[in-house]
């Protein structure tokens, strides 16, 4: 299994760079009101990747602690000269961050592959055709490609 690749992402206003050097674990879009709020939009799409195979250049600051919707921490990572917001660290997630799908060169590659939170979903958002729906969350274990599950097992052993 190879998973080395070289994605590309920015910021909108090019301040800031990053590559990824292995394909992401897993893409989902989030519908609760929290991601409303931090993205002004109906739900926000995150790429769940292995947290060193992100490697940013440029200035990026970080918001204060906020409460995730698993009662854990997130602090989000953003563009110092533009704002844009770039990846997610969630405390809930160990050995892993999630980068705003968008920003990435390629996103169209990646598109969800669940959505949660549809409990909150704004009703003109249409998800009948969706499979990998979810009210809230679900178990990776059961959601996740295997490969996914693998990697991030094997990941976080080498920290041990
Ligand atoms: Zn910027
Ligand atoms: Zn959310």
């Amino acid at each position: 299994m190879n998973n080395k690749i070289e994605l590309k992402g920015k910021c909108l206003c090019g301040a800031v760079k990053y590559k990824l050097s292995e394909k992401p674990l897993f893409t989902q879009a989030c519908h609760c009101k929290d991601c409303k709020i931090l993205t002004g939009s109906s739900y926000v799409i995150n790429s769940s990747v292995l947290e060193n195979t992100l490697i940013t250049e440029g200035e990026i600051s970080s918001t204060i602690k906020l409460q995730a919707g698993s009662g854990k921490s997130v602090r989000i990572f953003f563009c110092n000269k533009c704002g844009s917001y770039i990846y997610t660290d969630y405390e809930s997630a160990i050995g892993r961050l999630n980068v705003r799908t968008k920003t990435l060169e390629k996103s169209e590659e990646f598109p969800p592959q669940a959505h949660i939170f549809t409990k909150d979903k704004d009703e003109w958002v249409n998800l009948s055709n969706i499979n990998n729906c979810f009210e809230k969350m679900y178990d990776p274990k059961e959601t996740w490609p295997k490969e996914s599950i693998i990697r991030i097992k094997e990941y976080l052993n080498t920290k041990k």
